[in-house]
């Protein structure tokens, strides 16, 4: 069994209803923690969990609306005992650790240390006794990586992170139990900003690639506040092309795989 709670769901800009996005996965007995903006631990708390309980950070890239409530995560955490592991790429592993280190979060009255690891595109990498994750290069920014989860009882789940659509992360989805998917707004958006085509993905070409990649089940997230749509608008332009099952999540909903 294993169970992702999306903390946020929408782009740089949270609103009441969608706050930046965010994954807890809970896997083989690790609590694991993607992405990391702000109040994550009265979002985590909020699900029945505290933040000590979070094994290890994966970070997509060094956005500012991914990565800002890292500093926070670590005070919160100075008189307990314990390690972090945080896990990106070797740009985001050399930002956070000097992000850290502005507010003096790796010295040493600070309890919780904090174990970095840079990771390479294409390295697997082990979570806890059972779990892996497996990187792809995305071309959102050069910090980029999406990640290939091996959970629990051959779970699979793909999360791209920030990034336009990029075929490869097509290709390496087929199969999986579920693919999570930026996906920033309608095409009628995309094409008033077209600059969004190169860094994010529409609800009509989500659905369109996806449908061509036979993905089974489709989340898509990362949704920007400033195209203000609804739930439904975002089914009905991605169902124009994927028949298959789709889950446009709300925050602290929960997916159980
Ligand atoms: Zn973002
Ligand atoms: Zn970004």
């Amino acid at each position: 069994m294993a169970d992702i709670y999306f903390l946020g769901t929408g782009g740089s800009v949270a609103t009441p209803q969608r706050d930046n996005t965010s994954l807890l996965l809970r896997t083989a007995g690790e609590l694991i923690l993607v992405d990391c903006p702000g109040s994550v631990g009265a979002k985590v708390r909020k699900l029945g969990f505290e933040p000590g309980q979070i094994t290890t950070v994966i970070l997509t890239h060094t956005h500012p609306d991914h990565v800002y409530g890292l500093p926070s995560l670590i005070h919160s955490q100075m008189l307990i005992a314990g390690e972090i592991r945080v896990l990106g790429s070797e740009a985001t592993v050399h930002f956070c650790r000097r992000l850290l280190d502005l507010f003096g979060l790796r010295r040493r009255k600070i309890k919780t240390r904090v174990r970095f690891q840079a990771l390479r595109p294409g390295q697997t990498v082990r979570l806890g006794k059972t779990a892996e994750a497996r990187t792809l290069a995305v071309p959102h920014h050069l910090s980029s990586l999406a990640y290939h989860f091996y959970l629990d009882e051959g779970r699979e789940v793909l999360f791209s992170g920030d990034t336009p659509i990029h075929e490869p992360l097509f290709e390496d989805a087929r199969g999986v139990s579920c693919l999570i998917h930026d996906a920033g707004a309608p095409d009628r958006f995309f094409k008033k900003y077209p600059i969004l085509y190169l860094i994010h993905t529409s609800f009509l070409d989500l659905g369109r690639w996806s449908a061509e990649a036979g993905i089974g089940c489709l989340v898509p997230c990362h949704f920007l506040a400033e195209a203000a749509s609804s739930a439904a608008e975002v089914r009905c332009e991605i169902r124009r092309h994927f028949k298959g099952c789709l889950i446009v999540p709300r925050d602290l909903q929960r997916i159980r795989l």
